[in-house]
């Protein structure tokens, strides 16, 4: 590849400025002859490996050049697309030129240079680790400061010609290079502390600031990445693990996206193979991707931190853990509700925030929602008794409320409806699970009333019905408050007596209503 050439494409920038003062010359990608040192050398074998991945490249991003992203402009994004991979696939050249300056430069000395931080694809943006560093959770804490070996009281060591002040430079140096250890672990400080390398103060400080503003720019860095792709398709990251999940077999092609929401985009695939035998991945997939864009996240924070599944876990997590939460979610519940003879996507595999799951469809075109398709009156009839069966269905059996119910969740499929999106669904014991019921409830009274259902319940009667509860109030204002009412006497409940209120479980169970 012509790295060149590549330079050129949208998003490359201008090269560090260190390239053309380099004394070593701009990196260019003709290999170098191997020696023995290179051929027993792990770096040779992490290098070849990403040489096989390069070399599997090309064959996907045919994939992807079809209508991978939508919008109206099909071809530009495509070529987006192809300039991005293009892109990723020049920084891997570079780091992987990078490595072997590096190590041409260090040879066998046991002082080390690094290059690390000239590395286009930065360790916080390496997919290699199933978990990155999560610094709440590892034990070693950059920011607390070591103690220092100290110089004695009387300021000096030895004797006559001999004495060393603690001002002294040697000293001052070493100290400088243990200090090093205190930075956080990525920060590459080569092999200088177990050796005799003295830093001097100035020197020191300034790696020693350098180290600390590293992570902070790392942060920034990779913000700013997602955030320019999240908008039309998914960040590099993402299209990775697709392409993982490509190259694994495991998915046929992707052929398009379905949707891009605020908080998720949704791609069609068709399905491949198994590793495993017991498992069957159906031939037409949807792919749910959770945008890593954590804004649109913030207003969801209070369906999952209350809810107590999730609860001990939300405090020690970093916001990607938080999104990939979503997903397991999402998971869980559509498990949960498979379970139940519930209509709805069957879960595939969940990676990271990218959840596959059975397409709701056929032939690359998804059920149309509830919304968009009209129905005969027969039609909307069964649909109606269906949807308050479903809803007894999942707070009964799946002991859930899906929280986002209506005509937009709703897929009408087979002649059935067909339940989506249930990454925000919540227990009904959750603190604003019952409000979440009516709100739910509301939404489909609504829509079948609208419709001419004429036996559709209104949304009081709804709630009822679903929740088995007996709430008696004639208007929404009543209604509502005795909701939260009963929704804070079983907060306190817990509270007090760390268990849920009776009423909540198996007393007042709805009726399942069947045909
Ligand atoms: P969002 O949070 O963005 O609303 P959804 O889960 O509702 O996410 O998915 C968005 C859209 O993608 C849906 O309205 C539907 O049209 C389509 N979609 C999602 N999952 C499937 C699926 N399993 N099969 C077919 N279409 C789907
Ligand atoms: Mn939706």
């Amino acid at each position: 590849m012509d790295p060149v050439g590549v330079a050129a494409a949208p998003d490359a920038g201008p090269g560090p400025a260190w390239q053309s003062k380099c004394p070593w010359g701009a990196p260019n990608t003709t290999s170098i002859s191997c020696s023995l040192a290179d051929v027993m050398s792990e770096q040779l074998a992490k290098e070849l490996q990403l040489e096989e991945e390069n070399a599997a490249f090309p064959e996907v991003v045919a994939v992807a050049e079809g209508p991978f992203i939508t919008g109206e402009n099909i071809d530009t994004s495509s070529d987006l697309m192809l300039a991005q991979m293009l892109q990723m696939e020049f920084d891997r050249e570079y780091d992987a030129q990078l490595r072997r300056e590096e190590k041409k430069i260090n040879g066998d000395s046991k002082v080390s240079i690094s290059f690390e931080n000239y590395r286009k694809v930065h360790p916080y943006d390496s997919d290699s680790s199933e978990d990155e560093v999560d610094w709440q959770d590892t034990r070693h804490d950059p920011y607390r400061a070591d103690k220092p070996t100290t110089t004695p009281r009387k300021g000096f060591i030895g004797k006559g010609k001999d004495i060393t002040t603690k001002h002294d430079e040697v000293v001052c140096g070493r100290k400088n290079t243990a200090r090093m250890e205190n930075f956080a672990p990525e920060f590459q400080v080569g092999d200088g502390i177990g050796m005799d390398l003295k830093l001097s103060n100035q020197v020191f400080n300034a790696l020693k600031q350098h180290a600390y503003s590293e992570e902070r720019r790392s942060a920034r860095l990779h913000e700013k990445k997602e955030h320019s792709t999240a908008e039309k398709a998914v960040d590099p990251k993402t299209r990775l693990l697709l392409y993982k999940m490509v190259n694994a077999g495991m998915l046929e092609t992707i052929t398009g996206c379905i949707s891009t929401g605020k908080e998720s985009v949704v791609f069609h695939a068709y399905g491949g193979k198994s590793a495993t035998e017991d498992k069957v991945i159906p031939p037409e997939c949807a792919i749910k991707v959770f945008k890593t864009t954590l804004n649109e996240f913030k207003n969801r924070d209070k369906y999952i931190k209350d809810d107590y599944r999730f609860k001990d876990r939300f405090s020690k997590l970093n916001p990607r853990k938080i999104i990939r939460m979503w997903a397991e979610k999402e998971m869980h519940n559509l498990t949960r509700m498979q379970n139940a003879g519930i209509p709805c996507p069957q879960v595939v595999i969940l990676k990271k925030h990218v959840l596959v799951m059975s397409f709701i469809g056929q032939d690359q075109v998804p059920a149309p929602k509830l919304k968009d398709v009209t129905l005969s009156s027969e039609d909307m009839k069964k649909a109606y008794y269906q949807i308050l069966k479903m809803m007894q269905q999942l707070y009964k059996e799946c002991n859930l409320v899906h929280a986002d119910l209506s005509e937009y969740n709703m897929l009408w499929h087979d002649g059935k409806v067909w339940l989506i999106d249930v990454s925000q669904s919540v227990e009904p014991t959750h603190p604003h699970g019952l409000e979440f019921l009516f709100r739910d409830c509301r939404n489909v009274a609504q829509f079948f009333q609208k419709g001419g259902v004429a036996e559709a319940l209104n949304e009081r009667e709804l709630f009822n019905a679903v929740s088995g509860l007996n709430i008696t109030a004639d208007n929404e204002v009543d209604f509502q408050a005795e909701i939260e009412a009963l929704e804070k006497m079983n907060e306190d409940h817990v509270q007090n007596q760390g268990k849920k209120l009776p009423m909540f479980s198996s007393d007042g169970d709805p009726p399942i209503y069947d045909e």
